[in-house]
């Protein structure tokens, strides 16, 4: 809680500061007022992000208890994952690849979890990925595991991160994500995967070269044949 309201403040202090120049007189300058404005419209779309993943976390964490599996194709889930992320991907030209086996890969698991999980990865690896750069989903299976990667070709993560980076609030570049308001993160995102994943009996970790890039690994109980 403590951690939340500290990062509830930042935004609602800016939104604070800027009304304030409006009031103070900057709203008889229209271009001064657009400037404003459109700062405003900015820390409010992260408050609300802030609250959507609160929210979610909240949801994931309000149980241990697993969640209702079911067999799940990984393919079709992905593929419902990459259109609601491409105008994303589009905005920063890198492209969405799902690469899967012939032979379909099937978990035994709950698809909307799954879904969450892979679209947290996917924007991740999206806003790490560099400039017209590719994101790729890649499914395949072992004897009892189904397993997803979410690869990226970005800075990668140096290895004393990897644990870290899945608890509340977690940011490896604190000082960048604080101030652009646009693309930062809340730091709930990975929280929520791993959260997610335990519950569905699985495993989340991430394999990253710095300066190569990442990949998380998801692996789930795949279904009987
Ligand atoms: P955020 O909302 O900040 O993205 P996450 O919980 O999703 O929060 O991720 C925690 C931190 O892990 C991020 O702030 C970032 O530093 C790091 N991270 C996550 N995914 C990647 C990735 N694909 N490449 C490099 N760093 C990553």
């Amino acid at each position: 809680v403590a951690n939340a309201s500290h990062e509830l403040r930042t935004p609602l202090t800016s939104i604070r500061g800027f009304a304030e120049t409006l009031v103070d007189g900057a709203l008889a300058e229209p271009e001064t007022s657009a400037r404003v404005l459109a700062a405003i419209l900015r820390q409010t779309k992260r408050l609300q992000r802030l609250a959507e993943d609160l929210a979610s976390l909240a949801r994931a964490e309000s149980s241990e208890e697993p969640l209702p599996a079911a067999t799940i194709a990984l393919a079709a889930v992905a593929r419902h994952v990459t259109p609601a992320l491409g105008p994303f991907a589009g905005e920063r030209g890198v492209r969405l690849r799902i690469e899967a086996p012939r032979r379909i890969v099937r978990a035994e698991a709950n698809a909307e979890a799954i879904e969450q999980v892979l679209t947290n990865l996917v924007e991740n690896a999206i806003k790490h990925e560099k400039p017209r750069g590719a994101v790729v989903i890649a499914l395949s299976a072992a004897l009892r595991i189904a397993r997803s990667e979410v690869r990226d070709r970005g800075r990668g993560i140096a290895p004393e991160h990897h644990q870290r980076i899945f608890e509340r609030f977690y940011r490896v570049d604190e000082g960048r994500s604080r101030t652009e308001a646009t693309t930062a993160g809340t730091g709930l995102g990975l929280a929520i995967v791993k959260h997610l994943v335990q519950r569905m009996d699985g495993k989340v970790y991430a394999e990253s070269r710095v300066g190569r890039g990442t990949t998380f690994v998801v692996e789930l109980p795949r279904a009987p044949a």
